[in-house]
């Protein structure tokens, strides 16, 4: 067994969310934590989704948004927590910590969930106190348990829609949290649902997908789902594999369960290197998985029916119609997902003033949000709100599909600084680059060392963070740099990212990203995208297409791996 897995046998990991109330309560620094609880205190404490941040004495805190889905009043309490706990100390830098941010904001994740930094221990029950109030929780966003349960940030609002699977969501994430029979796993469990044929909540790359499908049943046709399971990133990524089941939507929270369950008896304990579920899938093989599941299943699970997905086509953000309503809802870019926490507040208020009584703030899996729910005639009065300027519907291509992690600045992983660079990079290459017209999107995701909470794999331009040793007649030393993927993508043709070019200097990169795109704008095909393009190009000739730039690419020596 495990370090990590000796801490979750001393005590169960839920039982640290009743110890953050005394550990408040006494005002308990690290060390005194750490006394009287053991340093198996900082795995445990992930169940009440806090994180110890690299500045000791300190937490990053996980709020979970199931399907991404928020009322305007949890939207409006998340963002003015941010504003009153995530802020950082003075010798930290106060409201200057951050030269982009500042401090006080909040960052939405590639699973629709908020991270706030900065937060001390007093803080976390009067956060949760007020989290109460709207029925938000915190508890199992981090840890080996059931994460938050991802979804169509536009689900229920008709486009590409069989049927709306929030409540199915909700159900799910419902029976698993503070679920003590299932708190406990071999490692973390994702889990996506849809009833979306375009599948935005990446069924592909979670333990557990499942998405629409159609199967006669005693005459009559039924909605329901497939399932796809064992996907993730990270080191040894893997697409989820089709089990041959159709789920009705009753029976999903069970389905669920017994894959849970499948996972617990059968997961591996010991090498946490090799204990996510894609690693029991990939070792047993789908069919002998899929047995595994139905024999701990209590419901009938039928044979799979007629598979409805179409694949991944594209984001949320700009001005939509929200088909089954007649109503708009509005898709905000935030680049790498950070804003205020007053920013976010705004947003929420604005909803409830624009938008009807169903109005919602939805989180995206690409770290924008959505605002639904507006009468025509009040979209130019929400787009003329301060907030909407700064993360505007209408972006360049790259501000539109930068994704970047936390990085260095908080995460004790990162071996590069990933959200400034996002943003700064991303609208430097839109002043820069001209991507043909009908390109709405360049995806560029940025992950501050080989996790991949950014998921470079899936991205038309990927980076994971390295340190770069230069050797050059111009300049010599450590800088950081970063592995270099093209080709990503979800969907009909997913496909993880080539790692084209290991440990490029970071100022090399945007000069050999100018001399890819001249390249790709002469030499594309009608429609091509830039992934489409990279992968017709073999890496030989992408590589010097990069090097020919005005900037060469210095290579260097990676120290990351
Ligand atoms: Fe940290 Fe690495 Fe995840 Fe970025 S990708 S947040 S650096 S663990």
């Amino acid at each position: 067994m495990n370090t990590v897995e000796e801490h979750k046998q001393e005590k169960h990991p839920l039982d640290v969310v009743e110890d953050v109330y005394d550990y408040a309560d006494e005002q308990l620094t690290f060390e005194e934590i750490e006394a009287r609880a053991g340093d198996g205190e900082w795995e445990r404490l992930k169940w009440a989704g806090m994180y110890a941040q690299k500045q000791e004495g300190y937490f990053m805190i996980r709020t979970k948004a199931p399907g991404g889905y928020l009322t305007p009043e949890q939207a409006e309490v998340i963002g003015e927590c941010a504003a009153d706990y995530a802020v950082a100390p003075e010798e930290y830098g106060g409201e200057e910590q951050n030269e982009l941010w500042g401090d006080a904001y909040l960052d939405i994740t590639t699973r629709q969930d908020i991270q706030k930094h900065w937060i001390r221990v007093e803080d976390v029950p009067e956060m949760w106190e007020r989290y109460d109030e709207v029925g938000l929780t915190t508890i199992q966003g981090c840890g080996d348990s059931a994460r938050n349960v991802l979804g169509c940030p536009a689900a229920g609002l008709g486009d590409h829609e069989c049927f709306n699977a929030q409540p199915v969501i909700e159900a799910v994430s419902d029976f698993f949290t503070e679920n003590r029979e299932y708190a406990n796993l071999p490692r973390k469990f994702k889990m996506t649902i849809t009833g979306c044929r375009h599948d935005c909540g990446q069924s592909q790359i979670n333990d557990v997908g499942l998405v629409p499908a159609k199967k006669e049943i005693d005459g009559q046709h039924l909605y329901g789902f497939h399932a796809r399971v064992g996907g993730g990133l990270s080191d040894g990524p893997r697409m989820g594999s089709e089990l041959d089941a159709f789920i009705r939507p009753e029976d999903a929270v069970e389905f669920c369960r017994a894959v849970a369950q499948a996972f617990k008896e059968l997961g591996d304990r010991n090498n946490r290197g090799v204990c996510r579920m894609r690693y029991l899938v990939e070792q047993m093989g789908a069919e002998k998985f899929e047995e595994a599941v139905r024999d701990r299943c209590t419901v009938d699970l039928p044979d799979g029916g007629r598979n409805l997905t179409v694949g991944y086509q594209g984001d949320h953000v700009g001005v939509h119609d929200q088909k089954r309503d007649g109503l708009k809802y509005v898709g905000f870019n935030v680049i790498a997902g950070r804003m205020g926490g007053d920013e976010f507040a705004q947003a929420a208020r604005a909803a409830k003033k624009y938008g009807t009584e169903d109005a919602s703030i939805r989180l995206a899996t690409d770290q924008n949000f959505l605002i639904t729910h507006i009468p025509e005639e009040n979209v130019d009065d929400l787009l003329a709100e301060p907030f909407a300027r700064e993360y505007s519907p209408d972006p360049g291509p790259f501000s539109r599909g930068a994704v970047g992690c936390t990085g260095n600045e908080f995460c004790n992983y990162a071996i590069i600084e990933t959200k400034k660079r996002t943003k700064r990079w991303a609208r430097e290459l839109d002043e820069r680059i001209d991507v043909p017209d009908d390109i709405e999107a360049i995806r560029m995701h940025m992950s501050g060392c080989s996790a991949s909470c950014a998921q470079p794999q899936i991205a038309d331009i990927g980076f994971r963070g390295e340190t770069v040793t230069l050797d050059t007649d111009d300049e010599s030393g450590i800088v950081e740099g970063m592995d270099f993927g093209l080709g990503g993508s979800l969907g009909a043709d997913n496909e993880f990212l080539d790692w084209v070019e290991n440990a490029v200097p970071a100022d090399a990169v945007i000069p050999a990203l100018e001399q890819l795109f001249e390249v790709y704008s002469d030499e594309r095909e009608a429609g091509e995208k830039f992934y489409e393009w990279t992968r017709r190009v073999d890496n030989e000739r992408l590589r010097g297409i990069m090097q020919g730039a005005d900037a060469p690419v210095a290579r260097g020596v990676a120290h990351g791996d």
